[in-house]
């Protein structure tokens, strides 16, 4: 069997481009839609990050807030900004880029962040309102995952699903949106025992677990869909310049899974860009909730 490739490049920008619709909609209703990004310190990959958000934020018509504070920035000034955007009408999300430098306290901050514009869905209450099937602000990676799923399934009810991977940003709240969509769900971790054997039960197989190519093709129960989260930077070779050669591989190994799975996410264009689209999404939602206009679908 080959599986069907499941391009998230392409999803998201269908996700981008109903975005954009909908902002001219809430925009005629003279709303437009802001996001502010908060980067503390020069993480490059958050940087990258950073600036891919604040690029697609304008591309689909919201008005992109960016606040690059220096690494020494403290805790309390961070936290006075976060206050700031709290109470500022025209900020309708609000993200601050993980990891922050080890001196600020990461889970203070997420507390801060005022509930309705948590756009990344990490605030406790987002949390505690997704654990109890209320409506909430879903993280984007694993909400990204969910509506790939369900495009390429329709109904997810009774599959069984393993979710690899136990993260508060990603493996958790997966499971949790797996549950929602009425998937039997298996979490599994560094402890878990006969990890081959569980991941094989499973239907649906989503792995977030940052290590490069760990899921073998013979792990994979014959036409599962395999949703692979990981992006890890590994060497292949070197270049002509004796400089190593780098590439971004999926926490699954890609042609063994893709050989025995029904559907699978390539690394990168899967689940990656997706991620930033559901961002946008979410932005527009909390904008639409704030200023009583109807909900995008
Ligand atoms: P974390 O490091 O926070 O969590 C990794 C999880 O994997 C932990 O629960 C850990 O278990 C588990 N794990 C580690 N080793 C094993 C193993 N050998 N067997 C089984 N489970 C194991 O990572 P994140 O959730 O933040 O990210 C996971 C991956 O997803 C990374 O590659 C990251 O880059 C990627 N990512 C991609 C995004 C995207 O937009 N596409 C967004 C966010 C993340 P334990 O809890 O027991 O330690």
């Amino acid at each position: 069997m080959t599986a069907t490739v499941i391009d998230g490049k392409a999803f998201a920008a269908k996700v981008r481009a109903k975005v954009a619709e909908e902002v001219t909609r809430v925009k005629a209703a003279g709303v437009t839609p802001g996001l502010a990004v908060v980067l503390v310190g020069e993480d490059p990959a958050s940087a990258v990050y950073v600036r891919n958000k604040g690029k697609q934020t304008v591309e689909v018509g919201m008005e992109s807030i960016e606040h690059k504070l220096p690494a020494d920035t403290s805790e309390a000034d961070l936290l006075a900004l976060i206050a700031q955007l709290n109470a500022d009408p025209a900020v309708h999300g609000i993200l601050c880029q993980l990891p922050v430098p080890d001196h600020i306290d990461a889970d203070k901050v997420l507390a801060a962040i005022a509930p309705a514009k948590d756009v990344d869905g990490f605030h406790i209450s987002n949390v505690g309102l997704l654990a109890t099937g209320q409506k909430a602000m879903v993280p984007c990676t694993p909400l990204g995952c969910l509506m790939m799923l369900r495009d390429h399934h329709g109904s997810l009810s009774g599959m069984s699903a393993v979710v690899l991977g136990r993260s508060n940003i990603v493996g958790k709240p997966m499971a949790q949106l797996l549950l929602g969509d009425s998937c039997t769900v298996t979490i599994a971790h560094s402890r878990t025992k006969d990890l081959a054997d569980v991941v094989r039960g499973a239907d649906i197989v989503v792995a977030a677990v940052g290590r490069p190519e760990m899921v073998p093709g013979d792990w994979i129960k014959p036409g599962a869909t395999v949703i692979d989260v990981g992006i890890n930077r590994i060497e292949d070779g070197v270049k002509e310049d004796g400089t190593p050669r780098r590439r971004l591989v999926g926490d699954c190994h890609y042609d063994s899974c893709a050989a025995v799975a029904g559907a699978i996410t390539p690394v990168p264009g899967g689940v990656g860009p997706m991620t930033i689209a559901c961002l946008l999404a979410n932005t527009l939602t909390a904008c639409c909730r704030a200023n009583g206009l109807e909900e995008p679908a």
